[in-house]
């Protein structure tokens, strides 16, 4: 029966009177969103459904679709039904990793297929196409998609299946002008005839800064260990698609392959979510000091943020920025310069740095409250040494916390002057 108009909200059925309003700003739907109260009880906490299986009411008629938890399990449903209203498309599917997520993703090729992927990846991506698709006759193409858009017809085939990228990249922050790259492939026939889906991996954005699919995306996926959990308490990944073919493939693949996370993971993201949009700001306004700082030293041999405009260390695309992004997110990368008090290389510099600082804590990953320090070369890009992918030995990558700025200034200034 449709719902009376004329009721009041307390004679409303529950669902519609806390249905996810399309309307509502990203601030608000990212506490809202996939996060109603429970319909049985009215915990406004998303309930933990630690389960693997559900009583069935007879033989093929499970209760309310609910079967086994690996098909479906009602946590990993609302943290897909969030990311999918963040990124601003119509359905989300939840896997156990964003590694597992590329994977599931990759499956969309077949072999003989072709991939056209930016020539700046995370180095997981990287090795699994190399080490583990190409043997299986899976093709990837690297190119440089920022420097210009139309480098991506040169690399198009009539086998091409997927045109992949990171905006900003892991780790030079470059951007991809992704409408622009929506352009140049709509007129191209790919694998089968089909045009090739465009899959863009927004982690380092997060839908706060950068929201791909309202941009001529097919695909947007995210390590949500990163800033969608936001809390470095999880490992966890999802994809977001208005595709609905493209949807069932991937639903199809969540449950033949089974790399699902479990509900306690997609509890701990959703709980992140209810703060993205305050984090993102936090993040970006850290992010830009941190850059103007370096950007202010002469010790310092080159800064990667996409949110300086001027001066020695301008970010060359801050005009696809100012298109594509709401601010310029949180990750800074640079090159220390040789030399400092202990005339040391760029490279012993770096890891003087790395070793030395208080707040910014050495390690991997990124997108969490508190502030991280890397190597890539020797750290989260290893696997792509050698490569052309391979990243200068000096490069330093910050992801940059919640923290007071002056303190994470402070504790940046100190290693540098140290090094
Ligand atoms: N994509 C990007 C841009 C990443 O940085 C990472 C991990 O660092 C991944 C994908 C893989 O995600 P996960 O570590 O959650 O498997």
């Amino acid at each position: 029966m449709p719902p009376d108009p004329s009721a009041g909200p307390e004679e409303q059925p529950f669902a519609e009177r806390y249905a996810t309003d399309e309307g509502w700003s990203f601030g608000t739907l990212s506490v809202h969103a996939g996060q109603e109260p429970d319909e049985l009880t009215g915990a406004v906490a998303a309930p933990i459904y630690q389960t693997s299986t559900f009583a069935q009411d007879g033989i093929g008629r499970p209760r309310d679709g609910w079967e086994y938890a690996r098909t479906g399990n009602p946590t990993r449903r609302r943290l897909e039904r969030a990311v999918a209203a963040l990124e601003g498309g119509e359905q989300g599917i939840a896997f156990s990793s964003g590694a597992a997520a590329t994977a599931m993703l990759a499956e969309l090729a077949l072999p003989g297929d072709e991939v056209v992927i930016g020539d700046d990846v995370y180095g997981g991506t990287y090795r699994l196409f190399e080490q583990v698709l190409r043997p299986k006759g899976i093709i990837a193409r690297y190119v440089d998609l920022s420097a210009d858009p139309a480098n991506v017809r040169a690399a198009l085939s009539p086998r091409t299946r997927l045109v992949w990228f990171e905006t900003p990249t892991n780790p030079l922050l470059k951007l991809v002008d992704i409408a622009a790259i929506a352009d140049a492939i709509a007129p191209h026939h790919g694998a089968d005839g089909q045009r090739p889906l465009l899959v863009v991996d927004n982690t380092f954005a997060s839908p706060a800064v950068q929201r791909p699919l309202d941009h001529g995306a097919d695909i947007v996926f995210h390590s949500a260990t990163k800033y969608l959990g936001g809390h470095s308490d999880t490992v966890n990944g999802i994809v977001v698609t208005s595709r609905p073919a493209v949807a069932e493939r991937l639903r199809f693949l969540q449950n033949a392959i089974g790399a699902v996370p479990g509900p306690f993971d997609c509890f701990l993201v959703l709980r992140g979510l209810r703060t993205l949009a305050l984090r993102a700001e936090r993040h970006a306004t850290n992010a830009a000091a941190i850059a103007v700082l370096l950007a202010g030293r002469d010790d310092i041999e080159l800064v990667h943020y996409p949110g300086l405009r001027t001066g020695r260390h301008a970010h060359p695309q801050a005009a696809i920025a100012a298109r594509q992004m709401r601010g310029a997110g949180g990750m800074v990368s640079f090159i220390p310069r040789a030399g400092g008090p202990h005339g040391r290389t760029g490279r012993e510099r770096a890891i003087a740095i790395c070793e030395s600082t208080r707040l910014f804590t050495l390690a991997e990953s990124l997108g969490g409250v508190e502030s991280l320090i890397e190597l890539p070369a020797e750290m989260t890009h290893a696997s792509v040494a050698g490569s052309m992918l391979a990243v200068d030995p000096a490069l330093i990558r910050l992801s940059c916390g919640i923290e007071d700025a002056a303190d994470l200034l402070a504790d940046l200034s100190a290693a540098l002057d140290r090094a």
